[in-house]
């Protein structure tokens, strides 16, 4: 072994959703929204002043800042802005997991928490979800470092009802709560957000990919306490100062300000995936009631693994996960009705073949 070898960090690296470039293909395993960006959006692309482009952005991202803080009815100083959630959460593992306890995360839920916690060197443990797939609530009552979750929860799609999460966050008022809410725009219940009232120790972290159809621009948020994000500031100072392209800030603010055509946008991919969750359960897949823009689905008759390969075969793209608990589960984004179609035509084809 050569001297330097000893001195890399070795870390085995968090595995993305595959990004095949085939032109027909149906995509749907990354989560991504079928519907473009809003007319707004589009236009602040088509005339953004290139000039400025010889400028560094401005570091603190007000412009975006103050759009979501406005949304969202918070303060200025209640909302940091980075490049996707990933990079926020990560922010967020660095400046807020400091604890020798271990940090609490469910054992089935975003992969990336345990990538950060081992990049960081946190120690972590994460309580098992029931045999329904919820978060046992109570798992999160005992001594720890910090306690991070999505709501709803990926990649089961699960939602935990506002009132959980609430004692979840008031029963650990000495580590910072950090509720990763990436789909929360896609379920009935409440976001976290309206909590911030009430508690200091929270953080709830949202992102402009999935419900915003804005994966490419690399667009993240997380609200919370003053104090919690000018430490996170602080952070993100001591690193990289221009997180933001001025591309991301100006394209990030049109998109806040085009409330009518996101809600719009929301409410067509809720009416597909009731009518898919519908379709899929003929077929007799079993599916945890979706609060996302994707189906979590087993069938008794057919591994997964199998039905993933098939689709690819016929470029339909899903989600399988090799995990203990999880093998023998497809995770389907919700795609525009006629990509969801071809899906289930595949489906019933495949299942009703492997039948005779
Ligand atoms: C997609 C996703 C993210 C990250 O999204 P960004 O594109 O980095 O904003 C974070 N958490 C969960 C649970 C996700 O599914």
């Amino acid at each position: 072994m050569k001297g330097w070898e000893q001195n890399i960090r070795r870390v085995i690296p968090y595995t993305p959703g595959e990004q095949p470039d085939c032109p027909n293909m149906i995509k749907l395993n990354t989560n991504e929204n079928p519907y473009p960006p809003g007319p707004g959006v589009v236009r602040a692309l088509e005339t953004l002043d290139t000039d400025r482009l010889r400028l560094y952005p401005d570091p603190a991202a007000s412009c975006l800042v103050r759009a979501l803080a406005r949304r969202y009815g918070l303060g200025e100083d209640q909302v940091f802005v980075g490049v996707g959630s990933d990079d926020v959460l990560a922010m967020c593992f660095l400046t807020f997991f400091n604890s020798n306890r271990p940090i609490l995360f469910p054992d089935i839920s975003y992969s990336f928490y345990p990538v950060w916690a081992e990049l960081f060197g946190v120690p972590y443990e994460t309580p098992a979800l029931d045999e329904n797939f919820c978060i046992r609530k109570e798992d999160y009552f005992r001594e720890n470092g910090g306690i991070i979750f999505p709501n709803p929860n990926a990649p089961t799609s699960l939602l935990l009802e506002s009132g959980d999460v609430e004692e979840i966050v008031a029963r650990n008022p000495d580590v910072i709560v950090i509720v990763d809410e990436a789909y929360i725009d896609f379920a009935e219940g409440p976001s976290a957000l309206e909590l911030l009232e009430k508690f200091d120790n929270l953080l709830v972290v949202q992102t402009f990919s999935k419900s915003r159809s804005m994966c490419g621009m690399r667009i993240g948020y997380a609200a919370g306490s003053p104090e919690l994000i000018r430490c996170l500031n602080d952070v993100k100072y001591s690193f990289n100062s221009y997180t933001m392209s001025l591309p991301a800030l100006e394209l990030g603010v049109a998109s806040v300000e085009d409330e009518a055509y996101f809600q719009g946008t929301i409410e067509k991919i809720k009416a597909t995936r009731k009518r898919s969750l519908r379709a899929l359960r003929e077929l007799g897949f079993f599916c945890p009631e979706p609060s996302a823009n994707f189906i979590f689905a087993s069938h008794p008759d057919c591994p997964a693994k199998e039905l993933f390969e098939e689709l690819k075969k016929e470029q339909i793209y899903v989600r399988y996960f090799p995990k203990p608990r999880i093998d023998n589960y497809l995770r389907i984004t919700i795609g525009t009705d006629a990509q969801m179609d071809a899906l289930l035509e595949a489906l019933g084809r495949l299942l009703s073949q492997r039948k005779q």
